[in-house]
């Protein structure tokens, strides 16, 4: 019997034939094409997943929770996690700063002129009531909104109050665990058809993003990815080396589905069904992954941290401004709260960025600079974030005395 090719074969496959088509378009002059008849199954794959996501993430993380039958497994969990995410969220900082700083000084980013930019930020109403902002008033508008956050918190909530009823809580136990088994699936079903989205979405990309503006931005461009992948080497193997004992190369095959799907579809969230195939394949408790992929999704940002410290020095130096010792301490501070804020979906690391840039008092507007090619930049750092989730989740597992 001929056996079928494997989903990470599959999609490395679509990657090439995108480039090549989108090349070809490039070239031949049909871009439009791409854009109006290609992105559009991108688009319908993604909507796709993006309409799984909620119940995703609450069906995940509370049949997770109930999968460890202790509150107390939950915190040991919860507390490694978060320590993961904020040590190497703040390693990645420090890289995208070192790597900006060199750039910079090395006269490498181009000086262009902020007179006609142009973008407006929302307003941040401050730390405090964002704080506020995490806890839900109606679970039903957490749900249609896709409010992440206030979604984990509602998991968490059930989750541990179902522990905590016990017997009586059986029917909901059920519930979950036979809701979940529907959800998972439908993922599968849906994961299925990712090569027809990585197809038409690098198609679109490569077709439609080689304007001068790339040109422009491309040592900026080259500087963040310099960051995504020493980052990724230092960090992520080391982590799975140390950690786990694994081989970094096993590692990043495993993990390699979700980074390129992250890569062409630009969003944490949906790439969240792969990402948790990929861990169960590097050998991540169900469990765990269950808990931590859905909550680093939401809040386990390297790659967005990174972004946001190259262009915060890129753009400091467009307004003139030199950044000092301290602001540069300013930018790890915000860069981390920033991507911790940062939602798992396109472009948001960016709009996120406003908060580094107004801490520094640099000029908001200045995003305009790099709006053009956020996309190129948001497929390297989403692909990081990803690869940041997986990891977690099997130094974790290892970490709760659990073989992988
Ligand atoms: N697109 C990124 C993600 O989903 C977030 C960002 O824009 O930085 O992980």
């Amino acid at each position: 019997m001929k056996k079928k090719m494997s989903l990470p074969m599959q999609i490395l496959i679509a990657l090439l034939l995108g480039i090549a088509v989108g090349l070809a378009c490039y070239f031949g002059g049909f871009a439009s094409f791409t854009a109006n008849y290609l992105k559009p199954f991108g688009d319908i794959f993604v909507n796709l997943l993006k309409f799984i996501v909620v119940p995703v993430v609450l069906l995940s993380m509370i049949d997770g929770i109930i999968s460890m039958n202790d509150m107390r497994k939950v915190g040991s969990v919860g507390i490694k996690t978060v320590a993961y995410f904020m040590v190497t969220t703040a390693i990645a900082c420090v890289i995208g700063l070192a790597f900006a700083n060199v750039f910079n000084s090395a006269g490498l980013f181009p000086v262009l002129d902020a007179a006609g930019a142009e973008y407006e930020a929302n307003a941040f109403g401050g730390f405090m009531s964002t704080l506020v902002a995490i806890f839900p008033t109606n679970m039903w508008k957490s749900f249609t909104d896709a409010n992440m956050l206030q979604v984990i918190v509602i998991s968490l909530f059930l989750g541990g109050s179902i522990l905590a009823a016990g017997e009586r809580a059986k029917l909901c136990r059920d519930f979950v665990s036979s809701a979940y088994a529907v959800i998972e699936q439908l993922m599968s079903f849906i994961i299925s058809l990712a090569p027809i989205g990585v197809f038409t979405y690098m198609a679109w990309v490569v077709a439609t993003q080689g304007s001068e503006i790339l040109v422009s931005l491309l040592l900026v461009i080259v500087c963040a990815y310099l960051g995504y992948i020493v980052h990724a080497v230092l960090v992520y193997s080391l982590s799975a080396k140390i950690f786990v004992g694994m081989n970094p190369i096993r590692f990043f095959k495993g993990a390699f589905a979700a980074m390129i799907f992250a890569f062409t579809s630009t969003s944490s969230a949906a790439t969240l069904p792969v990402s948790k195939e990929c861990a169960a394949e590097l050998g991540a408790e169900d469990d765990i992954a269950s808990f931590v992929l859905p909550l680093g999704s939401t809040i386990n940002m390297d790659g967005t941290a990174i972004y946001q410290c190259v262009a915060t020095v890129f753009l400091a130096s467009c307004a003139n401004i030199h950044l000092t010792i301290g602001q540069m301490v300013i930018v790890v501070v915000t860069a981390t709260l920033a991507s911790i804020g940062t939602a798992g979906v396109s472009g948001a690391g960016m709009i996120m960025l406003a908060m580094v840039l107004e801490a520094l008092g640099i000029p908001v507007a200045y995003i305009g600079l790099i709006v053009a090619v956020d996309r190129i930049f948001d497929m390297g750092r989403t692909c990081l974030n990803v690869t940041g989730d997986i990891a977690c989740s099997v130094c974790v597992t290892k970490w709760e005395g659990r073989k992988n």
